[in-house]
């Protein structure tokens, strides 16, 4: 298969070029249609990581001194870049990833989105908040926003463009630098990214990029980190936040999911079922919000699933570098393998399968077709574990209090979805549900989408969160700077602490009754 006009071999050297590596190792970088190599992508050995962070910090006490509006005017010219260049990240993502061209595309949008939406919102969130201090009059605090220093940045293969520039955003508005991790097999298009903030103006080293399996340089990230921002799987955000708690640094987890679809009584199935095949099926099924349950009432079970599985077989799903595909491959063949043996399992303990279950090698290695599952039991693997793949499963329920259990019935508590023509009834089983996100008549976008609002998992879903304001205020120290215009705080030895005592608890019932501390 040719590769895209776009990824040229200049190109390619171009962006292996930045990675931060003596090692003399190398991985295998391939493309996932053809599993044919493309590269030799080089390796971070630790000091490498070390010198990554010694270059990152010399950026960063530049960044740090230039004015909030010369760091926004950067991401301005980035802002600008990124939409001159999205198709040719969109060429990259589709050649590491696989993933079909209209999900690479909309991933780019990810990073523009929060782009803007920090441009705007950094003044407000990262402005100084001046306080009256402790004794009216003559004292005064602020609470003066800093930067943490150097991020540690760890970012999964899935959506890997938005999980590295999305979340190095309100890192480097606030001031910091990073150190970016991104996964081997995804590594060219952040790459490319990052080339874009350079180009826009953001001073040499202050955002590097290290490569290397997680067991190899991932405690060297941790360890030398200011703040550690990672995305991925439960087991590894365990591993990492052990030892960010060790360092008694923070950190942030975004971790897995095994996300429910309510589809209550009144619910518009002509809404319903578009939007549970996006929610089911973006992405090939490797999105951490995607849905692996779909819980339908048992009267309306046979009409839903009638026309979900009628739809799920219209998902066009093909090896292509244009927009024609509903869906493109699995990201390589271990993960087409984990769907596989996730499937077989259920299988042999009794799924029926009402669709799918079957790799498509006549695509390309690592394609899977779009599977829907019924007669699940919690024996199986996939009761419980996430798949990450195109594989969803339609349970019923009898009550509404019965889907919400059965919703909560999991570990996980990333994101939820509820369908209901009645918005109130809908949005009230919502937030009965165990989870950061909750989406009502739709499957995980509007909620995503909404980088205003702050969101992050429930459970092991993850600790910490990003969007909003808290998705910056995380990346800074808070310093209280407190300023006396007369020391009145000393008591002089010959305090007559009768007296002093009266006082003082006449002061604080004053102060108190007229609302002034
Ligand atoms: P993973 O945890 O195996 O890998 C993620 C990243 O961590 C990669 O860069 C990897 O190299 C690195 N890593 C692995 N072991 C490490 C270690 N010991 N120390 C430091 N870094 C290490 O996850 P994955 O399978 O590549 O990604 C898929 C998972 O990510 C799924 O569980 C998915 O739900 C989750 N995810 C969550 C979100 C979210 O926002 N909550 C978003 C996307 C993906």
């Amino acid at each position: 298969m040719t590769l895209p006009a776009s990824v040229t071999p200049e190109l390619l050297a171009k962006l292996t070029g930045m990675v931060v590596s003596t090692s003399g190792r190398s991985y295998p970088l391939t493309e996932v249609y053809t599993g044919e190599k493309v590269l030799d992508l080089p390796q971070s050995s630790p000091e490498d990581v070390e010198t990554a962070y010694a270059g990152a910090r010399k950026a960063q006490a530049v960044w740090a001194s230039w004015p909030l509006k010369q760091r926004i005017d950067v991401m301005k010219r980035f802002h600008e870049l990124l939409l001159r260049d999205g198709l040719i990240i969109a060429d990259l993502m589709q050649v590491e990833t696989g993933k079909a061209r209209r999900m690479a595309f909309e991933e780019t949008c990810d990073v523009l989105m929060v782009t803007s939406h920090y441009i705007k919102a950094a003044p407000r969130i990262l402005k100084e908040k001046k306080h009256g201090g402790v004794v009216p009059l003559v004292s005064t605090s602020t609470e003066v926003r800093v930067p943490k220093g150097v991020i540690g940045l760890i970012s999964p293969w899935n959506f890997p463009f938005a999980t590295s520039l999305s979340d190095a955003m309100p890192a480097l508005i606030a001031g910091n630098g990073v150190v970016l991790k991104p996964d081997n097999k995804s590594t060219l298009n952040v790459a490319y990214g990052v080339g874009l903030l350079y180009e826009a103006g953001m001073p040499q080293g202050l955002v590097q990029i290290v490569c290397g399996e997680g067991p190899d340089i991932g405690s060297t990230i941790v360890e030398n980190a200011d703040f550690v921002m990672f995305t991925g799987s439960t087991a590894t955000g365990r591993v990492i936040g052990a030892q960010a708690g060790q360092n008694l640094i923070g950190c942030t987890l975004e971790l897995g999911g095994k996300n429910p679809l309510i589809v209550l009584d009144d619910a518009n199935l002509d809404e319903v079922i578009p939007g549970t095949i996006m929610a089911a099926f973006l992405n090939t099924g490797q999105a951490c919000m995607h849905i692996e349950r779909i819980y339908v009432s048992e009267q309306r079970k046979d009409e839903f699933t009638q026309r979900f599985v009628e739809a799920a077989q219209a998902i066009g799903v093909d090896a292509k570098y244009d927009f024609s595909p509903d869906m493109g491959s699995l990201v390589s063949v271990p993960q087409r393998e984990r769907i596989e043996s996730h499937v077989d399992d259920a299988v042999a303990k009794g799924a029926t399968v009402l669709t799918g279950g079957k790799a498509r090698p006549d695509l390309g290695p690592a394609f899977y077709e779009p599977t829907v599952l019924t007669d699940i039991t919690p024996d199986m693997i996939l009761a419980k574990t996430e798949t990450f793949g195109p594989v969803t499963s339609i349970y019923t329920y009898k009550t509404v209090d019965e889907a919400v259990a059965l919703a909560n019935d999991t570990d996980y508590g990333l994101n939820a979805s509820v369908w209901g023509k009645d918005l109130k009834a809908a949005e009230a089983v919502g937030r009965r549900i165990e989870a950061g996100n909750i989406n009502i008549n739709d499957g995980l976008a509007a909620s995503y989408a909404s980088k205003k609002s702050t969101s992050g998992g429930f459970k092991t879903s993850g600790v910490g969160s990003r969007h909003g304001d808290a998705g910056m205020l995380k990346y800074t120290d808070v310093q209280n700077v407190a300023v006396l215009k007369k020391q009145v705080l000393s008591n002089p030895p010959d305090t007559d602490w009768t007296k002093q005592v009266d006082q003082t608890v006449k002061g604080l019932r004053f102060m108190r009754k007229f609302g002034i501390r």
